[in-house]
């Protein structure tokens, strides 16, 4: 299928691409992977005027760790975040989460700020970087601001950017050494969206008490669900089979599916009791050096 006609706009700089949306208003999107942006305007269900590429543009891809942070720039992409050894080493929930994005093809292209900017419940990145307590950094005429992922998604296919602004930059806390986290998805087959999916991310002292958990759910509602409830039981407590069951049956509680292809809401929901409580396990797993 041939999407609508529309102008095709190549900025070579981050104001000139801010200059062009302030122009264009509603009528310009951004392009950047364009592997959700491209199947919406095939399909009609996006019809923008004028596309704002902004590949051309340099310093917009990068992992790095710096002032406290793990760094992503908007532009990197799935692939580049899944080879990374740096990414590998400490931020497995990482790793984990882009492996199971669609098939390399599409990791090939499709970037991380693509992935959360898009908006779609069904992405796996927003979990996880809710789970991680990530911030994002968006710029625009007024310069740059920062915004916590758990306030990124206020509904469905919406976020927190306004239409003049560029999501730069994904902002990770380096998680302390006692920390281990672990993403788990059921999909119908390689490639699918998530029929549901988990991230957890834990901190334990050195008693194996928790300190910190993060808990995020995919595809369960109309928005990425951080799981509050389930993340509160963990903390304060040495993280044994009756924590992990509770946390679990909690964050189930917490997700709001609907039945669907995938499956009927109460299959969706028990999904989630069961990946929740597999997904603690690995992360605890992996403070302790696990794979
Ligand atoms: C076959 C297939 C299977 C897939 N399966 C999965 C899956 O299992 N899990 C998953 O998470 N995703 C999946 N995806 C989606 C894929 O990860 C997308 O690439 C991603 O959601 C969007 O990233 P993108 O860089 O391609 O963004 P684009 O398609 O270029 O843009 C998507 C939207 O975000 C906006 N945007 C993009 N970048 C920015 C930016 N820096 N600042 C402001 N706005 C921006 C665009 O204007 C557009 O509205 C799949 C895609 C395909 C084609």
């Amino acid at each position: 299928m041939i999407p609508p006609a529309f102008e095709y706009l190549r900025p070579k700089t981050v104001p000139e691409a801010i200059a062009l949306l302030k122009q264009h208003g509603d009528e310009a999107k951004i392009l950047s992977g364009g592997q959700s942006l491209i199947p919406m305007m095939k399909l009609r269900l996006a019809r923008p005027g004028y596309l704002i590429d902004i590949n051309r543009i340099a310093g917009l891809a990068y992992i790095k760790e710096e002032g406290g942070f793990l760094k992503i720039g908007g532009l990197t992409r799935e692939a580049e975040l899944e080879a990374s050894p740096l990414v590998r080493s400490k931020y497995p929930l990482l790793t984990d989460t882009t492996a199971v994005i669609a098939d390399p093809q599409v990791r090939n292209l499709a970037t991380v700020g693509g992935n959360l900017a898009h908006g779609d419940p069904a992405n796996d990145h927003p979990a996880t970087m809710l789970a991680l307590g990530a911030s994002v950094v968006a710029i625009g005429p007024s310069g740059e601001r920062e915004i916590p992922v758990e306030k990124f998604f206020p509904g469905l296919f919406t976020t927190a950017l306004q239409p003049d602004e560029i999501l730069k930059e994904i902002r990770i806390p380096i998680p302390t050494p006692s920390s281990g986290g672990a993403y788990l998805k059921l999909e119908r087959k390689v490639g699918d969206y998530a029929t549901a999916g988990v991230a957890v991310q834990v901190t334990l002292d050195g008693s194996g008490t928790c300190t910190r958990a993060g808990i995020g759910l995919t595809n369960v509602g109309f928005t990425p669900i951080k799981a509050t409830k389930a993340e509160a039981s963990l903390q304060g407590k040495v993280l044994d089979k009756a924590a992990i069951q509770q946390a679990a049956q909690l964050a189930a509680s917490e997700s709001q599916p609907t039945d669907d292809i995938r499956g009927s809401a109460d299959y969706k929901r028990d999904l989630v009791r069961v990946l929740t409580s597999r997904a603690i396990e690995r992360a605890i797993a992996r403070v302790k050096g696990g794979a």
